[in-house]
């Protein structure tokens, strides 16, 4: 590759650099640590991208599920499975958590218990 006369930089000779004008070194310089930053910018792309998705993810399942994870409706498809103790004692786990803190689900499993299932 040769460069005009004219451009500023090595030629064969290595005789080129008196024509540089005065700031083009530095203009030069600031060019190739431009590059550089934009490699290293485009090596951190993969590896931060996968962190946002993992961090919308975790926000995603958090705020899907605000009362411990089971939604009050399916909580009270199971509410017959649950006070017959069919259910695996994880999901009955998570019941019992949702009817302590979710006053609607215990005053509608509260009726059911008591025969006045509103259905
Ligand atoms: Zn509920």
């Amino acid at each position: 590759m040769t460069r005009p006369r004219a451009e500023c930089g090595m030629d064969d000779d290595g005789g080129l650099w008196a024509d540089c004008p005065a700031g083009a070194l530095v203009a030069m310089v600031q060019a190739s640590r431009t590059a550089r930053r934009q490699r290293h910018i485009g090596r951190m792309a993969g590896p931060t991208i996968g962190l946002l998705l993992v961090l919308l993810w975790t926000g995603f399942v958090i705020t899907r599920s605000p009362v411990d994870q089971i939604s009050c409706a399916d909580v009270i498809d199971r509410f017959f499975e649950f006070s017959d103790n069919q259910l695996d004692s994880e999901l009955s786990g998570r019941i019992s958590l949702h009817l302590d803190k979710c006053p609607e689900c215990r005053h509608r499993y509260a009726m059911l218990l008591s025969g006045e299932d509103s259905r």
